[in-house]
This record gives C-alpha cells, structure tokens and sequence, in this order.
C-alpha cells in the first residue's frame, strides 16, 4: 500500500467520518487517515462492501478503530443515525470528509427533471447535509476541519455533464460559504474543497462504456490532461489529507485541484 510508506501521525488522535468510503477515493482517504493515526469511521449506501473496506483497513493498521456504516447520503435521518453512532464509538468528530458521489452522462437534451434531481441530491444536497448535521459535532472538537470533494467538473464544461457540472460547482462555492460562516462565527473548524481530475475508479466507467473501445476512451481523456496519466485514489487521499489534518491549519475557503493540470489550460 503505497499510504504507509509515508505514515508519521499527520492525523493521529483524529476522529474522522468519510463518506462513499466503500471504494475509490473515499476508501483510499479512509485508508490513509487510519495510517496516519486517526480513528476512523467509513460510510457507504453500499454497505456490504464498505464492510470490507474497514475490515481490510483494521487489517492492515492494527490497533486502530475502524469502523463500517451504512449511508445514504441523500438521507437526513441516515446523517442523523450515522454521525451519532460514529460519535458515540470514536467519542467525537474532527474530520468530515464528503466524499460521495455519482455522475452519469447527459447534456441538457437529455437530462430529465427526474436524472438532474438525483445527481443534485447525491453530490450536492448530501454535503449540504452533511455539514449542517455534522457542525455541532465538529465545533464541540476544535480544531476541527471539512474537507469537500468537488470536481474539476466545477471549472470545464462537458456537453454531457450538465447535472454533475452544476452540483460540483454547487459543491465549490457552498465550501466557502460554510468557511467564512465558520471563521466569522469564532468557530475553529475550517472548510476546503478538493478537486480531483480524471482519477482511475468506478464513476467513469460510464466514459469507457460509452465510448465502446477503450483504448480510444482512454487516449481522448489523456490528451485532456498535460501530465499525461490519469491519477490514482491515492493521489487525491494526500490532498484530501492535507486539508483535513493541521498542517492546513490557516487554509479556509480554499480549493486544491488534484487534476494532472487538466484545469490549468
Ligand atoms: P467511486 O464510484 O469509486 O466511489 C463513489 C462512492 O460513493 C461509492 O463507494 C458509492 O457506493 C458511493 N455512493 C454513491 N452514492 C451514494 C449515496 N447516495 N450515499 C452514500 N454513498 C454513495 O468514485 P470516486 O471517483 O471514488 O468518487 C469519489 C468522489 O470523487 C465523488 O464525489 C466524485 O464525484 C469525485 N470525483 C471523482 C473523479 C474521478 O475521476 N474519479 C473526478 C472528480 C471528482
């Protein structure tokens, strides 16, 4: 696991919440945080397999609570019963990390009301849940910090991503509000958002699929990004740290593009 090469306590004695940890960014952020010493707690809506992810994670960093939950974001009451069991098994929260997501291809043609309601709920309405449920958890743990995964998706246009384009870019600016509410509040909880590029796990799998050969889907999305490469949940986990943890202790409001300079051109 190319985390624990670099494990020196960045978040040890945290108490942290990831959601969509089942898989990808959210598992490799979960991963991470447990490597760096914080107590963490995954959520998923799909629950068997974040099960295993905290199993693998306990496994693998020995002495560390782990611990698995089923979530739906989209569901007020789950927030409620989630961020109380999280709170009660690791006794509070410093970390929330809104990490759960879901896109699918559409351009305003073919988007529904039906389709733009549900990539609204899922990346954008979820991680206002989130932050309004989880902040008296969060301001009772200074200092505390919120980390929100948007998108590059906030900054480039794509003709078939109109509901996704819209809820990160809703994600971007939402991030800075609740930031400067929080630091004009006198409350010691910062909120950041990160951007991920084209990272290599599951939601773009619609991307390969509709192109039908995937070398071709492949070589289109590289010539999108000046690095060449497309990143890895790892990658994104680093940056994902580095706003949760101290080190980011006078960053607020801030965005922290992790996209191979995709948005640089
Ligand atoms: P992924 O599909 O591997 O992981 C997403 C996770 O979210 C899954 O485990 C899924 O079960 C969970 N999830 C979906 N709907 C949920 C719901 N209603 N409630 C709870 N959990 C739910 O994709 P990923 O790339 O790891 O995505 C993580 C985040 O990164 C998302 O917010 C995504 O929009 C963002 N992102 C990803 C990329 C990329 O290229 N991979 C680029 C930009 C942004």
């Amino acid at each position: 696991m190319t985390t624990a090469r670099f494990a020196d306590g960045r978040a040890a004695g945290k108490r942290a919440l990831v959601t969509g940890a089942a898989r990808g960014i959210g598992r490799a952020t979960a991963e991470l945080l447990a490597c760096e010493g914080a107590q963490v707690a995954l959520s998923d809506i799909d629950e068997p397999v974040v099960r295993q992810s905290a199993e693998e994670i306990a496994a693998t960093v020995p002495g560390t609570k782990v611990l698995s939950l089923g979530h739906d974001v989209t569901d007020p009451d789950a927030w409620r019963s989630v961020l109380d069991r999280a709170t009660d098994a690791m006794g509070g929260l410093d970390i929330l990390i809104n990490n759960a997501g879901a896109a699918h291809l559409r351009s305003i043609e073919e988007e529904d009301l039906k389709g733009w309601q549900w990539v609204q709920r899922v990346n954008a309405e979820s991680v206002f849940l989130g932050c309004h449920l989880a902040l008296p958890y969060l301001k009772a743990s200074p200092p505390a910090a919120i980390v929100n995964v948007s998108s590059s998706a906030a900054y480039v246009a794509r003709a078939n991503l109109a509901a996704y384009n819209a809820a990160k870019s809703a994600v971007f600016m939402l991030t800075k509000s609740i930031a400067v509410h929080c630091a004009r509040a006198g409350y010691d909880v910062r909120c950041n958002s990160v951007h991920p590029g084209y990272i290599r796990t599951r939601i773009l799998d619609p991307i390969y699929e509709r192109a039908g050969d995937e070398g071709a889907a492949e070589a289109a999305i590289l010539r999108e990004i000046p690095l060449r490469q497309l990143g890895t949940p790892e990658q994104v986990a680093e940056a994902i740290l580095f706003m949760a943890s101290d080190a980011s202790a006078y960053i607020t409001g801030a965005e922290l593009k992790v996209d191979g300079g995709t948005t640089a051109v």
